[in-house]
């Protein structure tokens, strides 16, 4: 959310963890002299861990050498919250600065492995400790911008440009990590593979453009007739989409197949050399119990198999693979 306001209106937050007041008092005043800056300040881990979910701070100035904090366990407790709950591709990272009355070079080693990005010595040269608090949270602004552009960049990658949906590229994934995820869970797994009837006619009647108009429209109400979660539907290539249905058995496949069949149907598209004058879609299901000895490819193939039947049997009609297995 703050990272899409504009810079003049961010306020790097710093968060001090010293369990003394006199020390917490004298580090906070002396951070308010930089601008743009919010200074908070905990006296014990529970609360500092607290502040953090709460926060989300920009970086963290600890006191690790007082015996009532354990700085060591409060950084790694730190960087496990910060890799909960999010991908850890684009889990952010807050620097922790230890700040260390202690000159031992150990305590230093263990501090970093721990988790830490550095160490300032007290007592505190207010000088030192506001130049290194400058370049750490230029750093940290620098590393929440690339995060940000990494999570558009994989959201672009995986999303097909002309409809919006998903693209092949994330079928593949998708296939290959719910296909693992239901021979764990010893449950079935459907493909439901369509593929626009007497498209290439549609193109020479109307255009191209109107023929991508018409993908767009079919790519969304495709995606809007599954209805669980873990359903997707992908754009395979040209004219044909994927839908992939993770724990439904065949009956069930053929029942979503029915519905996007039917949710194509009344966009009510007009097609001169359609089926009556109309826009349809031909569907084919494949489901199976992933097995050692079955591969997701094979899946595929039978309902590539169930779809070919479909449209030797007519068009506009579901086809459920022969040799499907569930
Ligand atoms: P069938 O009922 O047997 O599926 O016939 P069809 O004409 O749909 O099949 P065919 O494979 O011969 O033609 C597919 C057409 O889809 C040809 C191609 O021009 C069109 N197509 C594929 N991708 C796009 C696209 O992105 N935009 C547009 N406008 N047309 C596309
Ligand atoms: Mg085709
Ligand atoms: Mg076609």
């Amino acid at each position: 959310m703050s990272d899409r306001l504009p810079a003049h209106l961010r306020l790097a937050t710093i968060l001090v963890i010293d369990p003394s007041p006199t020390d917490r008092a004298q580090i906070c005043d002396c951070l308010k002299q930089l601008p743009d800056v919010r200074v908070i300040a905990a006296g014990e881990a529970g609360e500092a861990l607290e502040v953090i979910r709460s926060t989300s701070p920009n970086m963290i100035l600890l006191d690790s050498t007082q015996k009532d904090i354990d700085g060591i366990s409060l950084t790694r407790a730190i960087r496990h919250l910060e890799q909960s709950g999010i991908s850890a591709d684009f889990a952010p990272w807050t620097p922790i600065v230890f700040l260390s009355s202690v000159a031992d070079e150990d305590v230093l080693a263990q501090g970093i492995l721990a988790g830490g990005d550095d160490f300032i010595s007290k007592p505190v040269s207010e000088v030192v400790l506001l130049a290194k608090v400058r370049a750490m949270l230029r750093i940290a602004a620098r590393q929440r911008e690339i995060c940000h552009v990494h999570r558009q960049l994989k959201e672009i990658a995986t999303l097909d440009s002309l409809t919006g949906i998903p693209n092949r590229r994330y079928f593949d994934d998708t296939l290959a990590t719910e296909w693992k995820r239901c021979l764990r869970t010893e449950t079935p797994l459907s493909i439901v593979l369509s593929d626009v009837d007497f498209f290439k006619q549609f193109n020479d009647i109307y255009g191209h453009q109107a023929g991508d108009t018409c993908l767009k429209a079919v790519a969304g109400t495709l995606s809007e007739s599954l209805f669980r979660v873990e359903d997707s539907v992908a754009r395979y290539g040209g004219e044909e989409f994927v839908a992939i249905l993770p724990g439904t058995d065949a009956e069930g496949a053929l029942a979503v197949a029915e519905r996007m069949r039917q949710s194509a149907l009344e966009l009510c598209i007009p097609h001169a050399s359609g089926i009556d004058g109309r826009l349809s879609c031909s569907f084919g299901v494949a489901s199976a119990r992933p097995g050692p000895h079955l591969a997701p490819q094979q899946l595929l193939r039978f309902a590539d198999a169930g779809l070919y039947a479909a449209k030797r049997a007519g068009r506009n009609r579901v086809s459920l693979s022969r040799e499907t297995l569930a």
